[in-house]
């Protein structure tokens, strides 16, 4: 068993109970997709690429009044250690339902009828986490195809490591710690979009981890906005 924090509070990579790990996020880095983003989050490593608004296909899975989202999320095989098989699994099939899920509500479809933005999600190489990077650059992603929302959607996980309540699971705590909490969130309307809970929390906790997990989302934020603005609000071409 790793010994996930030492007796001054320093967690297994060396991190506060706070702190989150490195995030990197650079927008508009596929030349084919409407819109992409790159999100390096410790040692997650994502690629989010969108297409859309465009035609249904299948058509009889197009609204005549709005448009509709799809998620893809998927993990190459060399993302981690034993080779992943490279058909969906179920864990695939739940996390793109869930990430569809978690940015609905900050995307505005109602002008684009009978159409479809499509979000595809590489998990390149994965080391916890990885549903809230994903988030997180597929949120980026969407602002870079030009799709209308009504906020980002910022992810972060908190969780429960050596009875403490800490900010962002790496691969080793989600494993060998006592609790994980995916949150995403809105952070200028205020509202969580996904919130899931592997393990047990007493009540207390569990307000503590959901408001360590907000603070994660809008230190996110912040970062994310950054890397819209380098891309918006420079003179550089790209
Ligand atoms: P998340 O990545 O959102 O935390 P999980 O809690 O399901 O989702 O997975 C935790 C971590 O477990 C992943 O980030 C990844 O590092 C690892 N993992 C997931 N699937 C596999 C797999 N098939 N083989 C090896 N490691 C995996």
């Amino acid at each position: 068993m790793t010994q996930l924090m030492n007796e001054n509070g320093i967690r297994c990579d060396g991190r506060r109970v706070d702190q989150l790990r490195n995030i990197s996020i650079k927008v508009g880095v596929l030349k084919n997709a409407d819109g992409s983003a790159y999100i390096e989050f410790g040692k997650n490593k994502i690629l989010a690429g969108v297409f859309g608004p465009r035609d249904v296909h299948p058509k009889h899975m197009a609204n005549q009044d709005s448009g509709i989202l799809r998620c893809r999320y998927h993990m190459s095989p060399f993302s981690v250690t034993e080779r992943k098989n490279p058909a969906p699994s179920r864990r695939e099939i739940e996390i793109s339902k869930v990430i569809k899920e978690a940015l609905l509500p900050a995307v505005i479809l109602k002008d684009f009828p009978r159409t479809v933005v499509d979000v595809f999600i590489e998990v390149l190489q994965a080391d916890g986490g990885t549903r809230c990077a994903a988030l997180d650059a597929a949120s980026i992603a969407l602002v870079d195809a030009g799709i209308p929302m009504r906020d980002l959607v910022s992810a972060c996980a908190a969780g429960k490591v050596a009875d403490q309540i800490v900010l962002d699971i790496n691969n080793e705590e989600d494993q060998e710690g006592q609790a994980d909490m995916p949150i995403a969130y809105m952070p200028n309307l205020g509202k969580i979009t996904l919130m899931q809970l592997d393990g047990i929390l007493s009540p207390s906790e569990y307000k503590k981890c959901v408001q360590t997990g907000i603070n994660g989302c809008k230190l996110v934020y912040e970062m994310q906005r950054k890397a819209l603005m380098d891309k918006y609000f420079t003179n550089e071409i790209q």
